[in-house]
């Protein structure tokens, strides 16, 4: 009977507390959590703009949503359920020393966590840095360690990265990523697989992306965790999309902003970020139907995550979806999603990887996970030694960024740079043959037909490109200065190889569109000379008006190169007032005029009998040639005259309008 009272109660209390969240319920918890029911699939592509869908099953959606994003959900009618939030555990299990959280069953308050990463550094120091990527919403730390043998060096290996709980209320990655870093640094040396992938491998494991919403609660409780960041935003909803550009749903936040500049600083090739709610391996795209270029890379690498862990789990764990895995938009578009913008804007490829069911998941049971996800975490980062790789460099060793794009197979952003500073690249395909070309600026393209590669190996292809042209002669300087009608051209060299001489082009401003450079001059050089040479030329009256100058260099080979153009603008030297044109005209002429420094300028137009017509102008204007149109459709036939007044120059001429 007690029992059956206390039910009672605990139901109503829930029904009350979650039937209707309103403005206090917001200002407490940020976020509400709900369910409701679609008619078509479809509906999602609206409603994922809307609010944050975190899981589809069959036509249930599973949802959260901020006050704002709630309001715009709740105008759309449909009927929903408000559940009880899952980062909501009462009776959470945390640690209260570093021995404790050692023994990973148990959740570190926010201290023990920043002190357990500190500690990473300061225990194996020869392998492991701590990397600060910045501060959250409210002043948490974005933490990463990177585990290298040379660890305070970038060197031509492959760049990888794990990252968990973006959605702070998805904890279990967050103690788990804690304990593949313990693993890892104790292994190292000990361990021969784990030795080979710190040793050839730089990685990278930020175990919460979210503290902000991990830490809601207060930072010695777990218990309230949000999926949200303190702004009350989705952060894998927030980053730049393919589909729908820069910022899919508002501005980047301060976490977003993080986790950019550092993937714009390094060169990820392999990541994945962890979430739980369900258990799948999802692969790109989230945000359109088509498929990656890398589909069945990508469905062989999920597969392989998920395979690993089905054969070391219980048969329910990860057992859903294709087997275990899903293409991301295949299950419901996500905009703003990190493994799309890892995977399009930063070339890498990225996984989301969903470890649990229950998100905030009882500390117990962290170590059975542990024991599942183990080995797929080791096969995942090993398998970015695998595929096509190397170094691209000049011909004399200095490493270069190249693209390196795969011939009638890449698109969408599939084609990767090699890293600009150590010049590695690492292609991860499916097993087959490929043509490679490797394009630099200034270089040739390089072609490397038939490269075979098989899955879980490796091919080694290190590229050395060619300059376009050894540089024959270096110019320091080209320029040009006008004196009246003429124009100085002076340029210099610091040396020269084979250098029969420059011709000297120039073409009108006005034309240049269409090409009609004419050469003007021509200047003897010094064939082959390390010395300095300058060298000048005049061009004489010209007419005024806008030119480009350009030097075509030429060897004794006949090859040729054009330098930088250079602009002049020459002034007319004195007033004048030019015959219309085309005269007679009917009914529009064009006139032109030059004053050699800016003067108010009056432009009129009189009839045979002296009458004023018409005004073209009369305000102030720049030195320079200009040109007004008369348009004479309102007169009748006969002689007009036009005439320029401004300060010290009047002139008229006549013109014959003929209907
Ligand atoms: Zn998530």
């Amino acid at each position: 009977m007690k029992i059956s009272v206390i039910l009672i109660v605990s139901f109503l209390f829930s029904t009350l507390i979650f039937s209707q969240p309103d403005s206090k319920f917001f200002e407490k918890k940020g976020e509400v959590y709900f369910k409701f029911s679609i008619a078509e699939k479809e509906e999602i592509n609206i409603l994922t703009r809307i609010i944050s869908i975190d899981n589809v099953v069959g036509n249930i959606v599973y949802a959260y949503a901020n006050e704002e994003e709630f309001n715009e959900f709740l105008s759309l009618g449909y009927e929903y359920e408000v559940l009880r939030s899952p980062g909501d555990v009462d009776d959470v299990q945390m640690s209260s020393s570093l021995e404790e959280l050692g023994l990973w069953d148990s959740y570190p308050p926010y201290d023990a966590y920043i002190n357990m990463m500190y500690q990473f550094e300061s225990d194996y120091s020869s392998i492991c840095k701590v990397v600060d990527a910045g501060n959250t919403v409210q002043g948490r730390k974005i933490l990463f360690v990177k585990i290298s043998d040379n660890v305070n060096e970038r060197e031509t290996e492959p760049q990888f990265m794990y990252s968990s709980t973006m959605h702070g209320d998805e904890t279990t990655g967050f103690v788990l990523m804690l304990r593949l870093i313990d693993s890892l640094l104790s292994s190292y040396g000990n361990d021969t697989r784990i030795t080979n992938l710190v040793n050839n491998i730089e990685i990278w494991i930020n175990p919460n992306a979210n503290p902000d919403g991990t830490y809601h609660g207060g930072n010695n409780t777990v218990n309230g965790a949000t999926r949200y960041n303190a702004n009350n935003k989705d952060l894998n909803r927030n980053f730049p999309d393919p589909a729908e550009g820069q910022y899919p749903t508002g501005p980047w936040q301060p976490e977003t902003i993080a986790m950019i500049n550092l993937a714009q600083q390094y060169n990820f090739i392999l990541s994945a970020n962890f979430h739980g709610g369900t258990e799948v391996v999802n692969y790109p795209w989230d945000t359109w139907s088509r498929f990656h270029p890398d589909d069945n890379w990508f469905q062989f690498i999920s597969h392989k995550y998920a395979d690993t862990v089905q054969a070391h789990s219980p048969s329910t764990y990860m057992n859903g979806f294709d087997d275990g895995i899903t293409n991301g938009y295949a299950w419901y578009r996500v905009v703003g999603g990190r493994q799309d913008f890892f995977t399009y804007f930063e070339r890498g490829r990225e996984l989301t990887i969903e470890i649990s069911d229950t998100k905030l998941l009882p500390a117990s049971f962290l170590p059975a996970h542990w024991e599942y996800n183990k080995r797929s975490f080791l096969n995942y980062i090993e398998s970015c030694l695998f595929g096509i790789r190397g170094v691209v460099t000049d011909t004399v060793g200095n490493p270069l960024k190249a693209l390196v794009k795969i011939a009638g197979h890449d698109f969408d952003n599939s084609e990767i740079f090699s890293d600009s500073v150590s010049g590695n690249y690492h292609r991860l395909i499916y097993s087959g043959n490929y043509n490679l070309t490797f394009s630099a600026p200034g270089f040739f393209d390089t072609i490397i037909t038939n490269v075979s590669v098989n899955n879980l190996s490796t091919t080694i292809l290190n590229v050395e490109l060619i300059p376009e042209s050894p540089v024959p002669v270096e110019l320091v300087f080209f320029s040009a200065k006008v004196n009246g009608n003429m124009v100085s051209l002076s340029c210099e060299t610091v040396s020269e190889i084979n250098n029969r001489g420059f011709e000297i082009e120039r073409v009108s401003s006005l034309t240049s569109s269409i090409q009609n450079w004419i050469k003007i001059g021509y200047l003897n050089g010094f064939g082959t000379t390390t010395e300095k040479n300058n060298y000048s030329f005049v061009d004489k009256e010209i007419p005024s008006g806008k030119y480009l100058y350009r030097l075509k260099q030429i060897d004794f080979d006949e090859n040729y190169k054009y330098s930088q153009e250079i602009e002049v603008d020459v002034k007319p030297v004195s007033f004048s007032l030019e015959q219309n044109y085309p005269n007679p005209f009917n009914p529009t002429t064009k006139i032109e005029f030059s004053i050699p420094e800016k003067s108010y300028v009056k432009v009129k137009v009189f009839d045979i009998l002296g009458n004023l017509v018409s005004i073209l102008k009369s305000e102030e204007l720049d030195a320079g040639v200009h040109k007004l149109n008369f348009d004479g459709s309102k007169f009748s036939s006969g002689i007009y005259y036009y005439s320029i007044e401004t300060v010290g120059f009047r002139s008229v001429k006549k013109m014959l309008l003929l209907k």
